[in-house]
Parts: C-alpha cells; structure tokens; sequence
C-alpha cells in the first residue's frame, strides 16, 4: 500500500473515531431529554464537543496546518452559555481528564484556519437535523490540497452496517486517500473493507438519494429530474453525508443536491462536501456540481464557483447532467 498520506490518514481516522465515541455519548444521554422539548441542547454541545477533540488531535500531529471548522467559541464563551460549556467540558473531560473550559474554547478555535494551499475541512456534526431526530449524522474531515482533497474521513455513527439475522448493527467509519480507494470500516475503525459505487449503467433502475430537509433542496426540481430520467422509485432521503457514503458503497447511483427555491443563492460549504467527494470518487464515481463543473475548494468556506452538487456512480454521470441541462434556472 502507498505511504502517501498515510500519517494524515491515521490521524484524521484517529480524529473522527474519538469525535464519534463523544456524539454518541452525548446523543443517548441528553437526546430523549431535549429532543422532545426542540431545545438544542445536545447538536450544540455535541457541535462544540466533536470540534474541540478533532482540533486538539489534528493540531498536535500537523501544528502548521490551519483548520477550516464549522464553528467557534465565540458564543460558547459568553455567561449566558455557561451550562452548555460545562457539559461540553464534561464530555470532552471523559477523553481528556483534567481539562479546562478554557482550553476547550482555544481548542475549538484551532477550527478558524484561513483557506491556504493545504488545509483541513471539518464539520464536526453534520446534518444537524438528523442528529436530533436520532437519525444520520456524520462527522466529516477533509484534507485538502492545491483546491484537490486527497484525504477524508466520514464517521457516520448511525449508519447500517451490516444485518445479521434481522438485526442490525450501526456505525460505520468511511476513509478515502487520492489514489488509494474508499474503504469502509465499523466504527471502532475495525474490518476495514474496499468499497465501490454501482455497476448500474441505466437510470431508470438508479436509487436517487437526496437530503430530507426541503430547506436544502429543491425536491421538486429532483422529482422532474427523476421523471425525466425513467426512475420511479422513490428517492431515499438522508441527512448529511451519509448519503455519499450509501453511494459510495453501491446502494444508491445518483445523488443530486440543487438549491432550494426559498435560498435560490445558496453556495454549498467545504466542510460538506470535502470528505464525502473524495470518498464517492476513491470508489469509483464522479462528483461536480449541478452543471457539471468540477467542485472547487480555494475560494473560501463557500463553493463560489459551483451551483448544487450531483454525484453518481460515474456511469450515469452524463445522463444526470444532460437531463439537469434543461431544468435549471
Ligand atoms: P443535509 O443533511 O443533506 O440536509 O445537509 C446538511 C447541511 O446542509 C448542513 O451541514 C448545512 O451546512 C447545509 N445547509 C444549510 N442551509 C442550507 C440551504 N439553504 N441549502 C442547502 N444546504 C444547506
Ligand atoms: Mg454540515
């Protein structure tokens, strides 16, 4: 196996794995409190919780790296969040005994790197809905280069795995390195396997996956396209990039992201697509955005340049586009 990458690779699956022990924990212990009562109490500390561990781990093994992170502590510090900070402390405390509030907020704010010519993408809860529904999540780091990602790590903690005798077991660890392949693993980062995207040449029999929430796409735009593609299966919705890993490993063949008609000016995030990109091409399919132009990662936190996303298998890549060519605005 190539060495290439390798010590980012171990460090980033290092990161994600330490990261999801905290999510889960904190989702089984403060979910069936505060998802009834649609505060935000868990996403937050979870947010605050993932970040800070992620940063402390990348920031010792790759000091000059910068890190482009999802938030900082600017809310966290203030009085009126003290009892989020504690508990954030707490949880963080559980892997790092001893640890104070304060190097919790320097360590989450390791996370506002600038875009340079190497950094780290993170979003350390992604599809933050799901995770107060209690359904997918990820926690996506991205390593990326000269505007190329060439490593990512998705911990996806919700996720089917396997299914022994109708019972299933979750979580899974998705791990992508440029020229190297997409590998699959459970969620201690234990049984590692290759896994590639569909063989499906024709879309009418592609399962269409899309996000759940109306807010971040334009479902109605994805059911023409799907109409005008012969699919009539319905799509399979999924929060967060767990719906690049479902494509990566062949369950689903298309996955279309266009903006939703009430943010029609939306520019999609770094940190939500760098881990997720890399891992659907290392499997073998194809990434760009709506109109079919490759992603670029060196304009900022926003993908300027691009407007939504459509991955697929590769096979149906053309026809995804094609068909899209008429529909968009
Ligand atoms: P998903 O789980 O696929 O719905 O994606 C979750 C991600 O959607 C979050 O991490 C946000 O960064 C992103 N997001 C937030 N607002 C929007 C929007 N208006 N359009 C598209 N994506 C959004
Ligand atoms: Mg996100």
């Amino acid at each position: 196996m190539s060495t290439l990458y390798q010590q980012e690779r171990e460090t980033a699956i290092r990161a994600v794995i330490a990261a999801s022990g905290l999510t889960r924990s904190i989702q089984k212990d403060l979910a069936g409190r505060s998802i009834q009562k649609e505060d935000r109490t868990p996403v937050t500390v979870a947010d605050y919780g993932s970040q800070a561990v992620i940063c402390k781990i990348l920031n010792d093994a790759f000091p000059d790296d910068p890190i482009v992170a999802e938030e900082d502590s600017g809310e966290l510090s203030k009085p009126e969040h003290a009892e989020i900070l504690t508990q954030v402390t707490h949880y963080v405390g559980i892997s790092s005994p001893r640890v104070s509030s304060g190097e919790i907020c320097q360590w989450i704010d390791l996370g506002s790197g600038s875009i340079s010519r190497r950094y780290w993408a993170l979003d350390p809860i992604d599809g933050t809905k799901g995770f107060l529904r209690g359904d997918q999540y990820a926690i996506a780091l991205a390593l990326i280069e000269e505007g190329t990602v060439k490593v990512g790590a998705l911990a996806c903690p919700n996720i089917i795995l396997n299914t022994h005798g109708g019972r299933k077991s979750r979580g899974g660890l998705f791990v992508a390195v440029r020229g190297q392949g997409a590998v699959q693993f459970d969620i201690g980062g234990n049984s590692g396997r290759k896994i590639l995207v569909s063989n499906l040449h024709s879309p009418p029999q592609a399962l269409f996956t899309e996000s759940v929430e109306s807010a971040h796409a334009d479902h109605r735009l994805h059911r023409e396209l799907a109409k005008k593609l012969g699919i009539s299966r319905p799509p399979l919705m999924m929060d967060s990039q767990a719906k690049y890993a479902i494509l990566a490993r062949g369950e689903a063949s298309i996955y279309v992201r266009i903006p939703s008609p009430q943010t029609p000016d939306y520019r999609e995030k770094i940190w939500d697509h760098g881990a997720g990109s890399i891992l659907v091409e290392e499997a073998g399919g194809k990434v760009t955005d709506a109109r079919g132009r490759a992603l670029d990662f060196t304009c900022g936190k926003r993908l300027e340049n691009n407007y939504g996303i459509i991955a697929t298998n590769g096979w149906l890549h053309g026809d995804v586009v094609n068909a899209l060519g008429s529909l968009l605005p």
